[in-house]
């Protein structure tokens, strides 16, 4: 008889989009005339920067010739890639990255999805609370949490980031093995300082565990003292694996493009508890089940390296903190706390009421979509996330909106 994997049941269902789309499909049916906006999605909505979009449309021509045709690249990504990613993005930050530490893939989403699956089925998972479900939605999977109450799995340990720590959890008390860190976060929009960060990986070298780092925001820092790379923190090489994407960096969301860094010494450890290296082991299981990113893509990918890219890409992100900047001013006029927005396209409000309450109060009242934090986690009941991915024009509406309905009362 052929059996289900029954942690599949534990999941819940992912109620949070559906449910926002239902709510705006039934908002629309009684009022056609009005023109929704909205803040709530975390897709980039500007086309690709055009260094990129003409590298690929000459790797699509070579592609067409047998003389520069590529079939089956190697797994881990072309050279040329991980060369300019190991070059501009880790040792012109002083860290100390080498180009065959680097894995490229179809995505950021994917990769820290399937690290866990290197990782032994008894380990102790934490993540922040709010946080980005894929870092729980993976290890419920993977059997390693027991039933949900109250919007939490067993088994997991949840640092809360809330006001009171700045959106930085601390390192907990009880014993974990695994942590899973994201910032600038998502949905928070919080850094961390090389300090915090520092904490960070001197609990996790102190106490044997691992960190998986979610850097996918990092284009979005202003500011050069915020890290953008936890290897920029001495001794992270052993303890810690990186995730980026260029998903938001460079619009990628469609196009799809990333890598995970593993440096060679970081390290987990056996049932005997003699050292294991997870660069091994993570070749192994992204070889055996990874074919590789698209060529035009890769180069599409190393064009954001070149100085039009890099221009480009800057221009980019400067549009999305434009509108960032635009939703902070109304909120610091409106007398709202919230953090992100200073280095993240994501602000955090705190709503001081249900955030599904206030989701609806902003769409009947203003027409403006936002997510509730609810969807995040338990932590995320009083707020919501705003999103800067939108064009200028309609934040800018948005805003004047949401202060005439907020003002109303
Ligand atoms: N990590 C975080 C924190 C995200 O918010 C997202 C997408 O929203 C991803 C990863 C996914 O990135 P990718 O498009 O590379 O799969």
């Amino acid at each position: 008889m052929i059996k289900i994997n029954e942690h599949f049941n534990k999941l819940q269902a992912s109620y949070l989009f559906s449910n926002i789309a239902a709510r705006i499909a039934e908002f629309q049916e009684q009022n056609p005339q009005t023109d929704i906006i909205k803040l709530g999605i975390g897709d980039a909505t500007r086309g690709l920067p055009h260094a990129c979009v003409a590298a690929m449309h000459a790797a699509v021509d070579e592609m067409g010739e047998d003389a520069t045709f590529r079939g089956y690249g190697p797994e881990q990504g072309y050279a040329f890639l991980r060369e300019k990613i190991a070059e501009n993005d880790y040792a012109a930050r002083g860290a100390d990255i080498a180009a065959d530490e680097i894995f490229i893939s179809d995505g950021a989403k994917c990769d820290t999805g399937n690290f866990q699956e290197i990782l032994a089925a008894d380990i102790r998972v934490a993540v922040p609370d709010p946080v980005y479900p894929v870092y729980v939605d993976t290890n419920v999977m993977a059997g390693r949490t027991g039933p949900f109450h109250n919007g939490r799995f067993e088994n997991i340990v949840y640092m809360p980031s809330t006001q009171e720590n700045n959106y930085v959890p601390e390192p907990p008390d009880t014993d974990v093995d695994l942590i899973y860190l994201c910032f600038p976060n998502n949905p928070t929009g919080a850094t961390v300082s090389r300090a915090d960060l520092k904490q960070w990986v001197d609990f996790a070298r102190d106490n044997r565990a691992l960190i998986l780092y979610d850097a996918a925001y990092e284009s979005f820092i202003r500011d050069d003292a915020i890290p953008r790379s936890i290897y920029e923190v001495e001794g992270a090489r052993e303890v810690a694996v990186e995730f980026r994407s260029f998903s938001k960096t460079a619009g990628f969301t469609g196009t799809r493009c990333a890598f995970t860094v593993v440096p060679k010494e970081c390290r987990a450890f056996d049932e005997n508890g003699d050292t294991r290296y997870l660069h091994p082991l993570w070749n192994r299981r992204h070889s055996t089940k990874f074919n590789g990113v698209a060529y035009p893509v890769q180069r599409a990918a190393e064009a954001v390296y070149t100085p039009e890219g890099q221009n480009q890409v800057k221009a980019l992100i400067a549009d999305y903190m434009k509108n960032a900047d635009r939703i902070r001013k109304e909120m610091d006029d409106l007398g709202y706390s919230y953090v992100g927005g200073e280095h993240s396209p994501y602000i955090w409000i705190e709503a001081q009421m249900d955030s599904w309450a206030f989701f609806d109060m902003l769409l009947n009242r203003a027409g403006v979509v936002c997510t509730p934090g609810a969807g995040f986690g338990p932590c995320g009941a009083s707020c919501i996330r705003l999103s800067a991915f939108n064009s200028y024009e309609n934040v800018d509406r948005a805003m004047h909106r949401i202060r005439e309905a907020l003002q109303k009362g």
